[in-house]
């Protein structure tokens, strides 16, 4: 007989916690020193590793000094106030704090059966969601639809995939579906179609209007010329905020095409969504009770680290018929009543973890008020960055920037662009990315950091002055 010995007792366990918790608070106190891209070379943080893992179990204070010293120079600090890159993947202390505590009770929650209070706080949290984010009703659980928490938003699209390939299943064939998108819409797309199972040509991708949006005319057009060769538009992916410039596509319109058509409307708001918590953003939603299923992230602008992608439905019934198989070992008596959700035929995979609690720590602990101010304070600090960035006499603003993302670009062309970009991202005093718009290449800040004030904004555009 072999026995465990735990290397670590509840004793060491409960200092070496505690220590942790100190270290991640006094990480974030010295997060503005440190510098915000990585500068490290491909290969270099492995060829600091040991070939092979250790044959005897080793002291907790080597490996956190490993931490420091191996792991930390090959970070990106998301959490830094001077990152203004893609769009943030903010923290909070309650939303750790919800990761920890969701580790420590080690559910699975793939069924109701397997711990209740995971499924049914899940529940409450996603119509929590729709009264704070004034989401329309038609997606609350007590009705046909309902919401849940997938690990990503681009899970959330392969589920609104699925469930419309399975509302025409059995009077369309496969071959003959086609998805329309727009130029300007997330990869995550054709990624969820080819998943899917059907071809990359199945796929149109409609023009945008000249505010980078989808043109509703022009997606009549496609579907038109499909049916005309005896296609089946079956999905339209819009979106609520483009990741290259935060782009609303026009919801309503695109609805009355794709009511004309029998298309699913699914709609992909994973970053602008969550400036619905405030309530004079909710333009970002306009048209939204036309839409079959709706995603957004908490784990980009709302507090929640990754992962906590909200992903609601109109109806779930073609998405169950889709996701559920029930082999006999999970034959239970609260599902076979129906008395219940069960949440693994709502998702891809069978299991999983309780992310709901750093969610209901986070409504709990910044109430409705304090969430709204959040995006509030990145709204108000990107307005009027991008006022003074336009008033520049080297820079121009080059779309729209209805929230907190600030696109722009040098006049001098694209290689000048490329320069500013590359200076400040090596200097590791800030960091920042691009996109392309019209071929050219166009510099965005986004602001959205947990930790950003007006002061780290204000030395983001003194590094874009003295470059320009
Ligand atoms: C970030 C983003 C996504 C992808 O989100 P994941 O949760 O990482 O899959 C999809 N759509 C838009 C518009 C995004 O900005």
């Amino acid at each position: 007989m072999t026995a465990y010995v735990p290397p670590m007792d509840l004793d060491e366990f409960r200092q070496a916690g505690h220590d942790l918790i100190d270290w991640i608070a006094d990480y974030w106190e010295r997060l503005e020193d440190l510098p915000v891209l990585s500068q490290v070379a491909p290969g270099d943080i492995r060829a600091s590793l040991p070939a092979s893992p250790p044959e005897a179990g080793e002291p907790w204070a080597d490996i956190m000094a490993d931490v420091d010293s191996l792991i930390l120079p090959g970070v990106t600090h998301w959490q830094s106030p001077n990152f203004f890159a893609y769009f943030p993947a903010n923290a909070s202390p309650p939303s750790v704090l919800g990761e920890l505590l969701s580790a420590g009770l080690g559910v699975q929650g793939m069924l109701w059966a397997t711990s209740p209070a995971c499924t049914e706080l899940e529940t409450h949290m996603l119509d929590w969601m729709i009264e704070l984010c004034g989401l329309p009703d038609r997606f609350l659980s007590t009705g046909p639809g309902g919401g849940t928490i997938q690990d990503s938003a681009s899970s959330g699209a392969l589920v609104a995939i699925l469930s419309a390939r399975e509302r025409v299943a059995g009077q369309w064939r496969m071959p003959e579906l086609v998805a329309y998108t727009s130029e300007h819409a997330h990869s995550s797309l054709e990624k969820g179609v080819r998943i899917a199972g059907l071809f990359a040509e199945q796929i149109r991708v409609i023009p945008s209007d000249e505010n980078h949006a989808m043109d509703p005319v022009k997606l009549r057009e496609a579907m038109v010329a499909d049916i005309v060769e005896d296609r089946r538009p079956f999905f339209v992916q819009a979106t609520t905020g483009t990741t290259s410039t935060t782009a609303l596509d026009p919801i309503e319109a695109i609805a009355d095409v794709c009511k004309d058509f029998g298309a699913w409307l699914h709609v992909d708001g994973a970053f602008a969504g969550s400036a619905a918590v405030a309530p004079e953003y909710r333009f970002v939603n306009a048209g939204l009770q036309r839409a079959d299923s709706y995603s957004f992230n908490p784990h980009k602008w709302l507090l929640t680290n990754f992962d906590c992608s909200l992903f609601y439905i109109a109806d779930r019934g073609p998405m169950i018929s889709a996701l559920s198989v029930l082999p006999e070992y999970l034959r239970n008596e609260a599902t076979e009543k129906g008395a219940v959700i069960d949440y693994r035929d709502w998702q891809i995979s069978l299991g999983r973890r309780f992310r709901a609690l750093k969610l209901w720590f986070v409504i709990r602990t910044h109430g409705a008020e304090g969430l709204a101010n959040f995006v509030r304070s990145h709204v108000d600090m990107a307005q009027d960055f991008a006022e003074r960035i336009g008033n520049h006499p080297s820079y121009e603003i080059v779309a729209p920037n209805p929230l907190s993302l600030v696109t722009f670009r040098h006049i001098g062309g694209d290689a000048e662009n490329e320069r500013i970009r590359d200076t400040i991202n090596a200097s590791g005093d800030a960091y920042l990315t691009h996109t392309k718009i019209n071929d050219q290449v166009v510099l965005r800040v986004s602001i959205g950091s947990q930790h950003t004030e007006q002061r780290h904004v204000d030395a983001m555009y003194g590094l874009l002055d003295t470059l320009a």
